[in-house]
């Protein structure tokens, strides 16, 4: 469980206009595969992305999804 308490309100709507969800619709797309997740070391659910400010699910989703490059 990740908290948003520090997210604001201009923060909250960015997500949802980008479409994130906490749960992938899809099992080979997500957050934690994603080019602009950023993982946390105390973390293996939860991380935060380079779009939008706070905590995002690892097997989250948006419409902003991209491959990582290896
Ligand atoms: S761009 Fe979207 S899919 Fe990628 S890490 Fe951020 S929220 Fe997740």
């Amino acid at each position: 469980m990740h908290r948003l308490s520090g997210v604001s309100e201009t923060e909250l709507k960015k997500r949802g206009q980008l479409g994130y969800v906490k749960q992938s619709p899809s099992p080979e797309s997500h957050c934690s595969n994603c080019q602009l997740w950023l993982p946390k070391k105390d973390s293996k659910d939860c991380g935060n992305c380079q779009i939008f400010k706070g905590p995002v699910y690892a097997q989250g989703y948006c419409t902003y999804w991209a491959p990582q490059m290896i």
